[in-house]
C-alpha cells in the first residue's frame, strides 16, 4: 500500500493503473475510519482491480463554531486498517495541497440541498461537492463508493456526477450499525457513556415513522412521530425530522412509500444524523 501526499504524487501512481486498463474504486472519507467506511472500502475491492481510499478532514465544509478542530484525526490506526482491507493507494493531503490558493470555484447542487440538512449547515454541501469532485479528477476513479448514512449527500454527489457528465459510477452503500441501532460514525467518540446509552433512540423513533409510512402514512405523520419520540428522550435535541422522496427529496403529500425519513439532532454536544428508507413494495 502506498501513501500519496500531493496531487502530482497521485496522478503520477494512478496514470500507469489505468493506461493497463486496470479499474480503480476510490472510497472518500475524512478518515477516523470505522465498519461503515470498511464496508465501502470492501465492496471496492470486490468490484475493482485498484482501491484507493481518500482521507482529508475538508475544512470547506464545516461551517464556523462546527467542531473541525476537534474532528477526530488518527492516520496511523487509519494506515494499518486500510492496509489491512488491501487497499492500493491512500490519498491522504493537507488542506494546503488541496486549496493552494484557496479556491474561486465551487460546485454547486441546488435544490437537492434545501431542505434536510442544508438550511442548518451553510455552505456545507457546497464543500462536500466541491471536495468530492476535486477528488475525483485526482483519482479518476471508474467508481466511487459512499454511504447511505449520509442520505442527502449521496444523492447530491450522485446528480453533480450526473450533470457534470464525470466518467464515473456512485455506488451507494447500506448503513453499517452498531447492534442496538447506532449508526457508525466518526462523531460517535465524542458521546459520553450515558448519551452512547441514549444515542439509539434516533434510530428507534426513525423505524417507527418508517413503519407508519410502510403502512400508508403520510410524511407529515411520519416527521410528527420522530418529533414526538425524540421529545420524550432525556438529552436529545431535534434540529429536523422530515421525510422526503427519495430520489429527489422533494416533498410530497402523498401517503405511502417511496420515502426517505431523516433526521439531526444533538445528544449533548454531539450532532447524530441518520435516515430511514422506506421501499415502495414491489407487489404492491
Ligand atoms: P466520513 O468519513 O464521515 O465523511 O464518511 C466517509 C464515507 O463513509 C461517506 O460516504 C459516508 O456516508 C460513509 N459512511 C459513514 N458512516 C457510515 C456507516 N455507518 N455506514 C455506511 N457508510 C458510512
Amino acid at each position: 500500500m502506498q501513501v500519496l501526499r500531493t496531487v502530482d504524487e497521485a496522478r503520477g501512481a494512478l496514470a500507469p493503473v489505468r493506461r493497463a486498463g486496470r479499474s480503480v474504486g476510490c472510497v472518500p472519507t475524512m478518515g477516523a475510519l470505522h465498519e461503515g467506511h470498511l464496508s465501502l472500502l470492501r465492496r471496492a475491492r470486490e468490484e475493482c482491480d485498484v482501491v484507493v481510499l481518500t482521507i482529508f478532514v475538508n475544512p470547506t465544509q464545516f461551517a464556523p463554531g462546527e467542531d473541525l478542530a476537534r474532528y477526530p484525526r488518527r492516520e496511523r490506526d487509519d494506515l494499518v486498517l486500510a492496509a489491512r482491507e488491501g487497499v492500493d493507494f491512500v490519498f491522504a493531503p493537507t488542506a494546503e495541497e488541496m486549496y493552494p490558493a484557496g479556491a474561486l470555484t465551487t460546485v454547486r447542487v441546488a435544490e437537492l440541498t434545501e431542505g434536510l440538512c442544508g438550511p442548518h449547515r451553510p455552505g456545507h454541501f457546497e464543500g462536500v461537492a466541491t471536495v468530492v469532485a476535486k477528488l475525483l479528477n485526482i483519482a479518476t476513479p471508474d467508481r466511487a463508493y459512499f454511504g447511505e448514512k449520509d442520505y442527502q449527500q449521496l444523492q447530491v454527489i450522485r446528480r453533480m456526477a450526473w450533470d457534470l457528465n464525470l466518467p464515473v459510477a456512485i455506488v451507494g452503500c447500506p448503513t453499517v450499525r452498531e447492534a442496538d441501532g447506532l449508526a457508525l460514525s466518526s462523531r460517535n467518540a465524542f458521546l459520553s457513556p450515558e448519551e452512547r446509552r441514549a444515542a439509539p433512540a434516533l434510530h428507534r423513533a426513525l423505524r417507527r415513522a418508517a413503519e407508519m409510512v410502510a403502512g400508508g402514512g403520510t410524511a407529515a405523520e411520519a416527521e410528527a412521530a420522530v418529533r414526538t419520540a425524540l421529545a420524550a428522550e432525556p438529552g436529545f435535541q431535534l434540529q429536523y425530522a422530515e421525510a422526503r422522496r427519495p430520489e429527489t427529496l422533494r416533498r410530497d403529500d402523498t401517503p405511502g412509500p417511496p420515502m426517505v425519513i431523516a433526521a439531526a439532532a444533538y445528544l449533548g454536544g454531539t450532532r447524530l444524523i441518520d435516515n430511514v428508507i422506506v421501499e415502495k413494495d414491489p407487489s404492491g
